[in-house]
C-alpha cells in the first residue's frame, strides 16, 4: 500500500516512514503542502498522512483544495492542534480520521490500514479469491491451505491486483505502489514478479492483457 506523509518536521517524519515501511507499506514523504498537493494530484496513493501546520501551503487548505477537486483518497490528520473545534474543523473539511501527536505508531498503522479497507469496501482485512487467501495484516498468503512465502513486493503486487479484481492494473501503476521517491525502479521487475507469484501459486490466477497490463479476473479459476 501506497501512502503519501505530508511532515515538516524531519525527525518526526523520518520516524513515520521507517514505522510504516516496516510494515510493508510505501512512503513518498512530501515537506511543504506544495509539494504534497502536486503529489496527490499527480498520483493514486491509498492514504495521505497529513499535518495540519505545514510551510507553503497549511494542511487545512490542501485537505480541502483536494475535496474541491474530487479526490475521494483517504485523508488522516496528524496534528498537535487537539481540541474537539480542532477536530471538527477537520473532519468537516473531509479528513476521514484524526489523531493526535504525541501518537502511537501501532495505531497510526491500524488506522491507515482501517482506512484502506474501508476506501476498497473491504469488512475484512483478509481477502480470500478461490484457493488464494491474503491476510494483509499479519502479511501471510495460503494458497490451498499451504503458506506461500513472498516477498514485501510480491505481495504488494498480488495484493494490489487482489483490490482490483477484473479490472487491468498498468505496469506503471503497480510500479508506483512498488517504490517510494528516490527509489531507483529496476527495468522488467514488474515482469519478474508476477512470474514469481504465478510459479509460487497457480499460473492461472494473473492474465496478462498485452500492451497494458494485468489483471486477476473477479472470479477464481
Ligand atoms: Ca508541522
Amino acid at each position: 500500500m501506497k501512502i503519501l506523509l505530508v511532515e515538516d518536521d524531519v525527525l518526526l517524519g523520518d520516524g513515520i516512514r521507517a514505522g510504516l515501511a516496516q510494515v510493508g507499506f510505501v512512503v513518498d514523504w512530501a515537506k511543504d503542502g506544495r509539494e504534497a498537493e502536486l503529489a496527490v494530484s499527480a498520483q493514486v496513493y491509498d492514504a495521505v498522512v497529513l499535518d495540519l501546520g505545514l510551510p507553503l501551503l497549511p494542511g487545512l487548505d490542501l485537505l480541502r483544495r483536494t475535496r474541491a477537486s474530487k479526490n475521494p483518497v483517504p485523508i488522516l490528520i496528524l496534528t498537535a492542534r487537539d481540541t474537539v473545534g480542532d477536530r471538527i474543523v477537520g473532519l468537516d473539511a473531509g479528513a476521514d480520521d484524526y489523531l493526535v501527536k504525541p501518537f502511537n505508531l501501532g495505531e497510526l498503522q491500524a488506522r491507515l490500514r482501517a482506512l484502506v479497507r474501508r476506501a476498497n469496501s473491504q469488512v475484512e482485512s483478509v481477502i480470500t479469491h478461490g484457493a488464494l487467501r491474503l491476510d494483509s495484516v499479519g502479511h501471510r498468503v495460503t494458497y490451498e491451505g499451504r503458506t506461500v512465502e513472498l516477498s514485501a513486493r510480491e505481495f504488494t503486487i498480488l495484493h494490489e491486483l487482489l483490490l482490483n479484481t477484473g479490472r487491468v492494473l498498468s505496469k506503471a501503476r503497480l510500479e508506483e505502489k512498488l517504490y517510494g521517491w528516490g527509489e531507483e525502479i529496476e527495468s522488467n521487475t514488474i515482469e519478474v514478479f508476477v512470474h514469481h507469484l504465478r510459479r509460487k501459486l497457480s499460473s492461472q490466477l494473473i492474465r496478462t492483457v498485452r500492451g497494458v497490463g494485468y489483471m486477476i479476473p473477479k472470479a477464481a479459476p
